[in-house]
């Protein structure tokens, strides 16, 4: 399913020019237009899912394999650090475009992508219960 409103939907589907690293018949991978650091590239599916709850089983295990791959290749070529591989769910998650995607960010000593988070605190009981809750 594509959908007409949805920008990495045409990208993917090579009605919108983008700047294209790998394709195959299911996922085509671009260079980021804001990047966070030189390099910063898109997983995205040719098919419309605007987020991992959406995702199709079978292209969601081949992704971390694709994602993998690439990081091997693009550390090779750029000779970056380090790599952050992320995706995000929502708005409040930091979603802006509502077709799923997975970033591949190669990080150099000193770069600016400021990628982090303020740790929390928690106790020993409330894990415990939590993991409790959320064990599958
Ligand atoms: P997210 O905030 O996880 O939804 O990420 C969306 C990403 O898409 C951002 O890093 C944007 O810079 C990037 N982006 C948005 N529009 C385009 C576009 N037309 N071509 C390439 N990257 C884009
Ligand atoms: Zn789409």
């Amino acid at each position: 399913m594509k959908n007409s409103n949805c920008i990495f939907c045409k990208i993917a589907n090579g009605e919108i020019p983008s700047s294209t690293i790998y394709e195959d018949e299911d996922f085509r991978v671009f260079l980021d237009l804001g990047p966070a650091a030189k390099g910063h590239a898109l997983i995205v599916p040719k098919e419309h899912y605007a987020n991992i709850y959406e995702l199709d089983d079978a292209l969601c295990s081949r992704i971390f394999v694709l994602a993998k791959k690439l990081a091997v290749h693009m550390t090779e070529i750029l000779h970056c650090d380090g790599f952050n591989i992320m995706q995000n769910n929502g708005a409040v998650a930091g979603q802006t475009v509502f077709h799923f995607h997975l970033h591949l960010i190669p990080r150099y000593k000193g770069d600016t992508a400021g990628i982090c988070w303020n740790p929390g605190t928690a106790d020993a009981e409330g894990l415990r219960r939590l993991a409790e809750e959320l064990r599958v």
